[in-house]
């Protein structure tokens, strides 16, 4: 039974959307130009900037006389309300689930925010668990969160996979262990030289059934054909066995 490491915002949940929806709707409401979203976006950084720094920043651009506490209490809250999960993706882990894949989220950042999108989009019924960095005492790509979500799922971290969306901490993370990995690109370009993914993909989807394709031999169907990977034969080594049949 393979370990399967899955990031959580921007892999299985759309943060930048739910970002952008909430942005959209705050700008309305305060009577800014949408011509701002730009910047908000630039401000939010995917969710690195700590949350008082955002809204520090929102109240001097905008001359609000909110209290900070109150627009922190929004970000927070606004993001959550509006992430949903793409039913798709609660399909393809229950796939993963009843193929044997045991579905572990890893995530930096704080413990409420992260299991309040967890809980709020139903996607805690999809994992076997999860590992947020705030209450683990340590952050991607230290590979002891990773070993933190291998013990919470009483699996060896030996034949796991990482999926994500960060160069440095899901597949640099997944790279200091030796682990397979498959980075989602949101249109970037892999610009790091000292390590790469396994995989690249598009999305969510297109990420799990990357990992069902190299685990199962290539013997996935992607688009109803089977898949074959980037520079990688169809003999590989003696460690392929194929992924449990799915019912
Ligand atoms: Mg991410």
């Amino acid at each position: 039974m393979p370990l399967l490491l899955l990031d959580l915002d921007n892999t299985l949940l759309d943060r930048a959307g739910a970002f952008q929806v909430w942005a959209t709707d705050f700008l309305t409401r305060i009577g800014a130009p949408r011509a701002e979203l730009d910047w908000l976006l630039d401000v939010d950084a995917d969710g690195l900037t700590n949350r008082w720094d955002v809204a520090e920043a929102i109240k001097d651009r905008y001359r609000l006389r909110t209290p900070s506490i109150d627009l922190v209490e929004e970000l927070h809250d606004g993001i959550v309300e509006r992430t949903r999960l793409d039913p798709l993706v609660a399909c393809a882990l229950r796939i993963a689930a009843d193929a044997g894949w045991v579905p572990v989220a890893v995530s930096n950042g704080a413990t409420r925010q992260q299991e309040a999108k967890i809980r709020h989009t139903g996607l805690d019924r999809y994992l076997a668990d999860w590992v947020i960095s705030e209450e683990a005492g340590v952050s991607k790509p230290n590979p002891r969160i990773f070993a933190i979500a291998a013990e919470r799922a009483r699996m060896r971290l030996n034949g796991a996979w990482m999926v994500g969306d960060s160069p440095e901490a899901d597949i640099g993370g997944a790279n200091a262990l030796g682990l397979p990995s498959v980075w989602l690109h949101r249109g970037r370009r892999w610009s790091e030289p000292r390590y790469a993914p396994t995989r690249t993909a598009d999305g969510p989807l297109d990420a799990l059934a990357a990992v069902f394709d190299e685990h199962s031999g290539h013997r996935w169907p992607v688009n109803g054909r089977s898949h074959q990977g980037h520079d990688r034969g169809p003999d590989r080594g003696p460690e392929r066995h194929q992924v449990g049949r799915i019912r």
